[in-house]
């Protein structure tokens, strides 16, 4: 049967993570565990220190690099000069090669030395069921002036942003992809990405100390996972207040828009280390833009922080999962099950009426019918199909769907549909716009959504199992379904405001911007 449900990818919810590790500290604990902040404070003798720890998750090229410069980034945003290093490195045993290890440590080494940084101690380890290798690093650093944190934004703060949103996503993005993430872009944008991404571009430590020398910095707050989206609802969190930013004055490299384009990902929501926000009281504000300026240092103002305000609002949209892990979505992949109405194709339902209609008083309209006692059973079934015939004749194929199942199967992966609603009404549509699968499971199977009985029997037909198959839908009952199916990956498509993506793995806006996606990767 279905089993527990489990987390998507990404950051594990704040909710979660606060209820086991929040409690009283001791006085000399100025700041503990708390959602956004990026590192902790804690008093020694008459100074203060800041401590973060960071993995690095999605690349392993320069991991010995990043793992030390994303650390400094959190205690630099905290306004702590870095100081001291420990670093866990686990290795696959596929990945074990002495010389390799040996690499990854002396780039530690040498990045350390580079911040001032001095490597302290940690653990290196070969460690079995692990496909990449992962990097852990804490950073220890000395406060120089005053702490600074991502919730210290006043009403009227002017906030800003160095460098450009997505950095770190597109230089993963030109590494994976290489030659087909060039032929995206323009000669021009590729140059003026190659003159962004050099040297430490991912360091904020210099950005960070023109800050602290600047006594108007209220705020700082380094950019990761879930981009300059995710960071800026962090602030507002973390500040208690409402934000107003303009999402297109948020510096985007045109190399980056590209990429975002052919691979269905908002830069916003593209992980983005490398780029540092800043709040700054309106009368310093000037004089901020002038030392970034004669550092040689791209900064734009965005926005303004507003009134206090319970529930935080930024203007910008969220991305709980960042949309760097879109790349990986067809990673061991086999078979591509899709939903049909409202997925695939446009059909008008009046489900209010429909639902008053058939006396539905529950959640799924077709356990409650199922439920009834003959012959009122029989002539509600009979309805229902009434209605999805009518709704059937006057069904569009959403735009770009033909292409979208037509590209699937170019590419060697097998495809079903899975739908709820009847036989007859699927063939009228299948034959009508000439859509075909490998295998097909209706209502008429007995077996219906949010169950995921009828994924189970999908999967049988074209003989692949769950774990290597991806289903995509609009609905809530697609994410439970797919789930209890035990699929690998579950998208959502045609949720602006996000009603079900929430336990989804990726959503894209529409049929075409997945199209557009699988025609990249694939
Ligand atoms: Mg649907």
């Amino acid at each position: 049967m279905a089993s527990a449900r489990r987390l998507p990818c990404g950051k594990v919810p704040w909710e979660l993570v606060a209820s086991k590790v929040c409690g009283a500290l001791p006085p000399e604990v100025l700041r503990g565990p708390a959602c956004g902040e990026d590192a902790a404070l804690v008093r020694m003798g008459d100074e203060l220190w800041a401590v973060a720890s960071d993995p690095i998750t999605f690349t392993a090229r320069d991991a010995g690099r990043l793992v030390v410069l994303v650390n400094a980034n959190d205690v630099a945003a905290s306004g702590a000069r870095p100081r001291f290093f420990t670093a866990v490195v686990l290795v696959g045993p596929e990945a074990a090669e002495p010389a390799r290890i040996a690499g990854v440590l002396a780039e530690i080494r040498t990045t350390c030395a580079r911040l001032g940084v001095t490597l302290i101690g940690g653990h290196t380890e070969v460690t079995p069921g692990l496909p990449r290798g992962i990097l852990v690093g804490t950073m220890l650093g000395r406060v120089v002036d005053r702490p600074l944190a991502t919730g210290g934004l006043r009403e009227g703060d002017r906030i800003g942003i160095t460098k450009f949103a997505g950095l770190e996503g597109t230089s993963i993005l030109l590494g994976e992809f290489g030659e087909r993430a060039a032929r995206a872009c323009s000669a021009d944008a590729l140059a003026a990405a190659a003159r962004i991404l050099h040297g430490d571009w991912l360091s904020i430590v210099p950005e960070a100390e023109i800050a602290w020398s600047e006594g108007a910095v209220t705020a700082l707050h380094d950019v990761t996972e879930g981009g300059v989206g995710e960071a800026l609802h962090e602030m507002a969190a973390a500040s208690g207040r409402e934000l107003s930013v303009r999402a297109e004055a948020i510096p985007v490299l045109e190399a980056t828009r590209a990429l975002g384009e052919a691979l269905g990902m908002d830069p916003l929501g593209l992980i983005g280390s490398g780029a540092l926000l800043v709040g700054c009281a309106p009368a310093g504000a000037d004089r901020l833009e002038a030392a970034y300026r004669a550092a040689g240092i791209p900064f734009t103002w965005i926005g303004r922080a507003g009134a206090a305000q319970a529930v935080p609002s930024t203007g910008v949209a969220r991305f709980a999962r960042d949309e760097v892990l879109k790349a990986w979505l067809l990673d061991g992949i086999d078979a591509v099950l899709f939903d049909m109405d409202g997925t695939l194709v446009d059909s008008k339902y009046d489900w209010p009426a429909i639902r008053e209609a058939l006396e539905i008083q529950g959640h799924s309209i077709l356990d409650e019918l199922d439920a009834m006692p003959s012959p009122r059973r029989e002539e509600k079934w009979a309805l229902l199909e009434r209605f999805e015939r009518e709704a059937s004749l006057k069904a569009r194929l959403k735009d770009g769907a033909k292409e979208l199942v037509a590209v699937v199967r170019a590419r060697g992966l097998k495809t079903a549909l899975v739908t709820n609603n009847s036989g007859g009404s699927v063939a009228l549509i299948l034959e009508r716009y000439g859509l075909q699968f490998d295998a097909l499971v209706t209502r008429d199977s007995g077996l219906y959504k949010p169950s995921g009985a009828p994924l189970v029997e999908a999967l049988r037909q074209l003989g692949v199992a769950p774990e290597r198959s991806l289903f995509v839908g609009d609905y809530l009952f697609d994410v439970v379904a797919a789930r209890a199916a035990g699929c690998a990956r579950v998208g959502i498509l045609y949720d602006p405001e996000g009603r079900f993506s929430r336990d989804a793995d990726f959503t894209f806006p529409d049929v075409n911007a997945l199209r557009r996606h699988l025609e990249f990767v694939l």
